[in-house]
């Protein structure tokens, strides 16, 4: 097997330097055999013409990025946001996708009804969970760090979102970003709760001990202080096979960078790190 037959690339990690189209044929020339494309990038490239090159390139799709944002101060605004997820589901299938990963999304503007806003989203996870069992597209809700609970995610730990799946059913899982989870005390017994069908994907990058921006400053694996071997070896205990899927965010270094290089250094610290 490859050293990168595991490997993926969440295309946000080169959004800076590259298009989506750009981004898939870099990722196919690097011999890395899988991504995950953003929404803005599948838009700005046209779905059509995304889609057939992605074929074309013989990629697979970890993960698409991403529905959720559930939570709205209006029904309108509730029904705007289902109307987007929806849309993002077709866009999942037509990747043929791991997984919709879902941003449940965080409390409405003004709003302090964090209860609220979680009520919101597990409505909305169980409304667009029938048309995704339809459409046989596994929904990966990602619990984000707990600093995010206000404007992205209000569900920030694998046990919460874990909760949900519990109430919910069949057709959801987790995407486990160790990003926004190593620090949980609780960690290896939720990935264990979790078990091999709700763990749909695997975020890698590394916490920067002196982090300058909340979202925009990850680290490479292997600069920071996660375990990632560790976590590794917990979701694979599991029987987790999926893909490794590299996703970092950072606009004073790595998205400054050669964006071949950016893939070459993912490729090397998966290897030696990871
Ligand atoms: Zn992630």
């Amino acid at each position: 097997m490859p050293e990168t037959a595991q490997l993926s690339i969440n295309l946000a990690t080169v959004r800076k330097q590259w298009t989506l189209i750009e981004a898939m044929e870099g990722v196919a020339r690097a011999g890395i055999p899988a991504i995950a494309p953003w929404r803005d990038q599948i838009a700005a490239a046209g779905l059509g013409p995304a889609v057939r090159r992605f074929r074309d390139l013989g990629l697979k799709c970890s993960g698409l990025c991403r529905g959720g944002m559930f939570p709205a101060d209006t029904a309108a605004g509730r029904r705007a946001a289902m109307d987007d997820n929806l849309r993002a589901l077709e866009e999942a299938v037509a990747f043929d996708a791991a997984c919709l990963v879902l941003v449940v999304g965080g409390l409405p503007p003004g709003s302090r009804d964090l209860a609220g806003a979680r009520r919101q989203v597990e409505d909305g996870i169980a409304e667009l969970l029938d048309h995704a069992r339809r459409a046989a597209m596994p929904l990966a809700i990602e619990p984000l760090h707990p600093m995010y609970a206000a404007d992205r995610a209000c569900v920030n730990t694998m046990a919460q979102a874990l909760d949900i799946c519990d109430r919910l059913g069949p057709g959801l899982g987790l995407a486990c970003d160790v990003y926004h989870v190593w620090w949980d005390p609780d960690l290896q017994a939720q990935i264990a709760r979790a078990g091999r069908d709700r763990l749909l994907a695997f975020h890698i990058c590394d916490w920067l001990r002196e982090t300058k921006d909340l979202l925009l400053d990850r680290g490479m694996m292997g600069d920071g202080v996660i375990d990632i071997p560790l976590i590794r070896s917990w979701v694979e205990a599991q029987g987790f096979s999926g893909f490794h899927e590299v996703e970092i965010f950072s606009a004073g270094n790595w998205w400054m960078r050669d964006p071949d290089e950016v893939l070459a250094t993912c490729i090397d610290r998966h290897r030696s790190v990871c």
